[in-house]
């Protein structure tokens, strides 16, 4: 794999670390998916042009989750999803323009796609494709499992806003509503939403550069021309996305500017610990699915794992829902599998209850979930009446 001209960069030593935590490779068994088998095909090429197939190879490492899990875990610091999304936008295609319309367009394709869900039924009727839209369709709410009692004083950090994220702002205002009303009564009283973009994680990933760009570059001017707010997420993909921000030249912010946009970016969940919330029986056991750009530190698991009395589930977190933005596109036979895997692993029965705190985690649990198994936002449980 190394090469005198790869010399100085970081190598792989082969410890394997990245294997354990693949989610494609665990519910594929397909070592040429692994995070070490693109790695060494990526390099391999960049090394050797001529003597592989160049699409071939960046087809096959293209077939990615982008989770980062693999990225998280090496001890030599690879990053695997950064150099696919590289090999992506070598080779952009059909897929990944369709990728860009889907997220740059979502306030005109997602509520008609959402509709057409709703014409097909709770299920979507056959195939993968309805179920997908079906699960874009506005679902019935499980019944309040969590009411506020009693809200602490909201932590001093001046003006606040949302960041509701592209399905909250385009199928699912009730989120940033129930998001706002727990911000006025914790006192933090959140100020206009600004004229946010995607957070463009999703681009990013898709090898999509100058579109994330274009992405970050309208949300930092949003944020400077509302005063450098600070910025409350309830999605743990766009949380992720935008954190991303403080560390990346892309974003154009000096030292100063970076350290406040760090701790500007704030999970509702964070604050949520200042609220004492009763809690209902459920009428099922209610589980809970880590995103995996939640990393280790899961604001929202922490939250709801250590409310009295809710007895949520969390896994042992190492399940992708296997949704795999523009992957799924090109591969949805893998996305399925993942979320096959994950649904196997958590024993879910109908009349159980799947939470999680990530927009897209939501729509593919939702389009996969077995039978009689709920899926919803934390934000669907809380009742704010
Ligand atoms: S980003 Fe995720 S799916 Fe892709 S290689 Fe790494 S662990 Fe596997
Ligand atoms: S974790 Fe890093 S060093 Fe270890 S096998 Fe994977 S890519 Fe190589």
């Amino acid at each position: 794999m190394d090469s005198p001209a790869r010399s100085h960069e970081p190598q792989c030593i082969l410890c394997g670390r990245c294997l354990e935590v693949c989610p494609l490779l665990a519910a594929t068994g397909r070592e040429e998916l692994s995070p070490r088998a693109k790695l060494y095909t990526l390099r391999r090429l960049a090394d050797a042009p001529g003597e592989l197939d160049a699409r071939a190879v960046e087809r096959l490492a293209g077939l990615c989750l982008s989770c980062g899990r693999c990225a998280r875990v090496c001890p030599q610091g690879l990053d695997v999803p950064g150099a696919v999304a590289l090999a992506r936008g070598r080779h952009p295609g059909f897929q990944a323009w369709l990728w860009r319309a889907w997220i740059g367009r979502a306030d005109l394709l997602w509520p008609g796609a959402a509709r057409l869900g709703a014409a097909l039924g709770p299920r979507g009727g056959p195939g993968a494709l309805g179920r997908r839209l079906a699960a874009l369709a506005p679902a019935r709410r499980p019944a309040p499992l969590l009411r506020p009692e009693a809200f602490g004083p909201c932590p001093d950090a001046g003006k606040t806003v949302l960041f509701s994220g592209c399905l909250a702002r385009t199928l699912r205002p009730d989120w940033a509503r129930t998001a706002t009303d727990l911000l006025r009564r914790l006192g933090c009283e959140p100020g206009p939403e600004p004229a946010w973009g995607c957070c463009g994680a999703t681009l990013g990933h898709a090898g999509l550069a100058g579109a994330r760009a274009g992405a970050v570059a309208r949300n930092v001017a949003a944020w400077r021309a509302a005063g450098r707010p600070r910025v409350v997420t309830f999605c743990a993909s766009c949380t992720h996305g935008l954190a991303a921000y403080a560390a990346d030249p892309v974003a154009g912010l000096d030292a100063a500017e970076a350290a406040a946009w760090a701790e500007a970016v704030t999970p509702l969940s964070r604050l949520l610990g200042r609220v004492r919330f009763s809690v209902a029986a459920a009428p099922g056991r209610v589980l809970y699915h880590a995103p995996c750009h939640a990393g280790p530190a899961d604001p929202d698991r922490a939250w709801l794992t250590g409310l009295p009395g809710l007895d949520a589930d969390p896994g042992d977190g190492r399940d992708c829902c296997g949704l795999g933005g523009v992957m799924q596109l090109g591969a949805p036979d893998l996305s399925r599998a993942v979320a096959a895997r994950l649904w196997q692993r958590r024993a879910a029965a109908p009349g159980d209850l799947m939470l999680s705190g990530c927009s897209g985690c939501l729509t593919q649990l939702a389009a996969t979930a077995p039978l009689g198994v709920a899926v919803a936002h934390w934000l669907d449980c809380i009742d704010m009446a």
